[in-house]
């Protein structure tokens, strides 16, 4: 078998090094028209292929301006039930599909997905409020995972290895541990799928988490029932497109399977339900140790691939480079609204240099222009949904009345139907609540440290470990920082952004402490042997 490099999507950079920006600006264009054409479809669920509808529907509009995009089904627990019936049945042939196979299907569902690029990212643009770069740049990193995993799995052979004893001549009576066979001993230890996965996405990157998390479980040979986010804030157009390209790149009917509806419901089926065997969740802490608790609560042993929150910090020390510090801290904190788990949340500043770096963010931050993210110059587009809205309010009204507001704080009137707010810098005591719980929209604490070892202590002072920075050109608290800093994805002096942006093949994106269960990253090689429980069958001839 041809052995096939990995390479990165990198759209956007390959269309201004082609010099051809203008026209990945005229294909996003093109693909934001010809998307919307789409808009206001009834949709079903696909269960075992088939079309299936529930008695309700939900109504799903788009952040930027209450368009609606679609009426989606409401899903019921009884839907979860007859998918993960469905996945079960498909499990055995599935299964039993050669590594090889699985994983060129993989690479054509790659294919299928890189030929829609501009129609999934003008979607999910729709969906999410993200601006072009953030939806290309996540469509992209989707085509990444599904090769990368591709790839994975024939490096490794499907992981099965093969070891063996050679008969002996020493005779021994009876056996005792290492006694020596008369017999040769060959064994195959392999590596083997689980069965019905459940996968649960989140709502902020709807295409590259379910793609990675669904190539993951499928790839390694178990069946699928995939929830897209449902409630109040909804990515089921871009779940729906998901399963029509796996469709499109031959997956068979009942490997993949697309319910829609709330997470209290079809996903805690997934939890509660004995013939799921795992389950692979990326969201809230909340959600995800809520999950895991039931499950094992109720007895039942299910294996859990677990990605969750974060509240990273990033260190400016007096040796750093100020201008890049500001600018990797201000995309990284208000890059799509601060609605990442990577998102830079916390940035401690040496005190010498703190009025300075503040002064310089502010005017960053007001550089960034806010609304429609279908405009090109749009930096930051509305909020996700209206419980975001009122995180925004109560963490501003919080640090007005126990600390300082440096900077926004305020909801802009866009003229558009949609939540859109300024970034937002606030400075707070040291253990003030706002400083431990995710927030998830822009809004940024800023404190001051003397001593270098003290601000390591205060960034690695929560229960999340995804993501941290640092910006200095001191080795020595470079080393420290290396040393001591408890996160899983560190970047040190990044400028394009302190915290954010992992590309699949050059980092691996895994979160310690809170932030994860099993401390294994996706777009690494440590991703796939989640998805697979190991077996040793020794046959003495
Ligand atoms: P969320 O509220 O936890 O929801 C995530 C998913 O869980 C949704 O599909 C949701 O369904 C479902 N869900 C809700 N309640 C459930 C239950 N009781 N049982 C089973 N499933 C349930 O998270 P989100 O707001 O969508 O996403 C933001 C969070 O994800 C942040 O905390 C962020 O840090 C984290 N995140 C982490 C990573 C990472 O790689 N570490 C990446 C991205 C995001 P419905 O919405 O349909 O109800």
């Amino acid at each position: 078998m041809a052995k096939i490099a990995f390479g990165n999507e990198f759209t956007y950079k390959k269309f201004v090094e082609s010099g051809k920006e203008q026209e990945f600006d005229r294909l996003f264009d093109d693909a934001v028209n010809s998307v919307k054409k789409e808009f206001g479809r009834k949709h079903p669920m696909y269960i075992g292929g088939k079309e299936v509808f529930a008695s309700d529907t939900l109504t799903e509009r788009s952040p930027i301006d209450g368009t609606v995009i679609g009426q989606f089904q409401k899903g019921t627990r009884e839907h979860a039930r007859q998918a993960i019936k469905a996945a079960q049945e498909a499990f055995e042939e599935w299964s039993a599909t050669g590594y090889a196979e699985r994983a060129s299907l993989f690479r054509k569902a790659a294919d299928v997905f890189s030929s829609h690029k501009f129609e999934l990212s003008a979607i999910l643009s729709f969906e999410n409020g993200k601006s072009r770069y953030e939806s290309v740049g996540e469509v992209d990193e989707a085509i990444d995972f599904i090769r990368y995993y591709a790839n994975e799995l024939e490096i490794n052979k499907g992981y099965l290895r093969k070891t063996s004893l050679q008969r002996s001549t020493t005779k021994v009576s009876a056996g005792f541990q290492g006694a020596p066979s008369t017999r040769e001993e060959k064994v195959q230890i392999r590596m083997v799928p689980y069965g019905v996965f459940g996968v649960i996405a989140p709502f902020n990157f709807p295409v590259s988490i379910s793609a990675g998390m669904s190539t993951g479980a499928m790839i390694t040979g178990n069946t699928v029932v995939f929830k897209p986010s449902s409630s109040d804030s909804m990515t089921m157009l871009v779940g729906l497109k998901i399963y029509e390209y796996l469709k499109e790149a031959g997956i068979p009917a009942g490997v993949f399977n697309y319910v829609t509806g709330p997470g209290s419901e079809v996903g805690d089926e997934f939890v509660v339900n004995r013939d799921v065997a795992g389950i692979v969740f990326t969201g809230s802490r909340a959600v995800g140790t809520g999950m895991i608790m039931k499950a094992y609560g109720l007895g039942l042993q299910k294996t859990f691939v677990v990605e969750m929150g974060g509240k990273n910090a990033v260190i400016v020390s007096k040796n750093a480079d100020l201008d890049m510090a500001v600018s990797g801290v201000a995309s990284a904190a208000f890059g799509f609204d601060g609605q990442k788990c990577s998102a830079t949340s916390r940035v401690y500043v040496h005190d010498s240099i703190k009025e300075m770096f503040i002064s310089k963010l502010i005017d960053k931050a007001r550089s960034f222009r806010i609304g429609n993210p279908l405009d090109k110059s749009v930096y930051m587009g509305p909020l996700i949904s209206n419980n975001a809205l009122k995180t925004y309010a109560d963490a501003i009204d919080k640090a007005k009345s126990s600390g300082r507001l440096l900077y926004g704080g305020n909801r802009i009137d866009t003229g558009l139907d949609g939540l859109y707010v300024e970034p937002a810098i606030v400075e707070v005591r040291p253990d003030h609540e706002l400083v431990r719980k995710e927030l998830f929209v822009p809004v940024l604490i800023v404190q001051g440290y003397k001593d270098f070892d003290d601000a390591v202590n205060l960034a690695n002072d929560v229960d999340y470990g995804l993501t941290a920075g640092l910006y200095s050109k001191n080795r020595k608290e470079i080393l420290a920082f290396i040393n001591h800093v408890q996160a899983g994805t560190v970047y040190l002096n990044r400028d394009t952004s302190a915290t954010t942006g992992a590309i699949v093949g050059l980092h691996t994106f895994v979160g310690w402490k809170g932030s994860s269960v099993g401390g294994k990253g996706s777009g690494s090689k440590f991703y796939l042997q989640q998805f697979m429980r190991e077996q040793s069958i020794s046959l003495t001839k």
